[in-house]
């Protein structure tokens, strides 16, 4: 294939703006604000866990509470019955005698379900402070969850800018190329995943950094200047500059 000499140095833009297309593209696959989007949106997730978990062992720990409250009402009232039938003077000298067993077990009672009370109060405090950790720090993930994603879109604004302005260019240096030294190029670059062409500089072949040998480098120096010469070894096509070594 021929094409201009000087058509084939445009080629070099175009691989220019390709390394450039390419760059933008890692860095927006292998952004690290979109790793630090998850490790806050995944702390967020477990702290809101952690709060339902509070929630519902307070709430339980509430019932359970009441539960007690009400068992000692009903112990304290049963006393409070026996004692002023004692009070009474009416009950007989046996039925004083199995008020006041009564009321000695229900004193028991009475303190076994206070202190049961106490306990639940304690853990009662401690699911309190869970639940005020757990909502504290879901607050604090999800303002760095929104942190992270703000910065994440100002660089991904920042990549699709430049991604943008690079296509633009890229877009202007094929224009001024003929279709098939063009085509040409965009095979080259499918088959090598990066550029279709290179400069050949001090006799080395800059897209695959291999230096060309003696018969490779006299068909390169044979050459018409308006023939499209190839890299054996990559298959990019080389640019011949005054810095090829020919
Ligand atoms: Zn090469």
């Amino acid at each position: 294939m021929k094409a201009d000499h000087f058509e084939q140095q445009k080629l070099l833009a175009l691989a220019d703006e390709d390394v450039a297309l390419t760059q933008l593209a890692h860095r927006r696959r292998t952004l690290p604000e979109v790793a630090a989007v998850e490790a806050a949106a995944e702390a967020e997730r477990r702290f809101a866990e952690a709060e339902v978990r509070a929630e519902t062992e307070v709430r339980d720990l509430d019932r359970e509470q009441k539960r007690l409250e009400a068992d000692v009402d009903t112990v304290r009232q049963r006393a409070a019955r026996d004692q002023s039938r004692i009070d009474s003077g009416s009950a007989t000298a046996k039925e004083i005698t199995s008020l006041q067993s009564e009321l000695q077990s229900l004193a028991r009672r009475q303190s076994d379900l206070e202190d049961q009370v106490l306990e639940f109060m304690e853990r009662r405090e401690t699911a309190d402070a869970a639940l005020v950790a757990a909502q504290e720090g879901r607050a604090q993930a999800a303002a760095e969850r929104e942190r992270a994603e703000q910065l994440r879109d100002d660089a991904l604004a920042d990549i699709a800018d430049s991604t943008a302005r690079h296509e633009a260019a890229r877009a202007e240096v094929a224009a001024g190329l003929s279709a098939p030294l063009l085509a040409l190029y965009d095979r080259v670059k499918a088959q090598t995943g990066a550029t279709g062409a290179a400069v050949l500089k001090a006799r080395q072949c800059q897209g695959c950094r291999i230096e060309l040998n003696g018969r490779e480098l006299a068909a390169v120096r044979n050459a018409d200047p308006h023939e499209v010469v190839r890299c054996e070894n990559c298959g990019r096509i080389l640019v011949r500059t005054a810095e090829s070594g020919l």
